[in-house]
């Protein structure tokens, strides 16, 4: 997996998003954390996959190897 084309603006937001890929895939429901809806991971073979909440504040591009 590469965490590449994630914001790496800071290390603090780049290890949050990859703590909450973490738990998105291990198939626990997380909050996004500015809007509070459900984060949905859209997984490896579907069209654009992420995660990304209904009302797209949470947009993290998953790349799969
Ligand atoms: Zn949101």
């Amino acid at each position: 997996m590469d965490f590449s084309g994630l914001n790496k603006k800071t290390a603090k937001s780049f290890n949050d998003q990859k703590a909450l890929i973490k738990k998105v895939m291990s198939g626990r429901p997380m909050a996004c954390p500015q809007c509070g809806k459900p984060l949905v991971l859209h997984p490896p073979g579907s069209a654009q996959p992420g995660i990304r909440c209904a009302k797209g504040c949470t947009d993290i591009a998953l790349e799969f190897d």
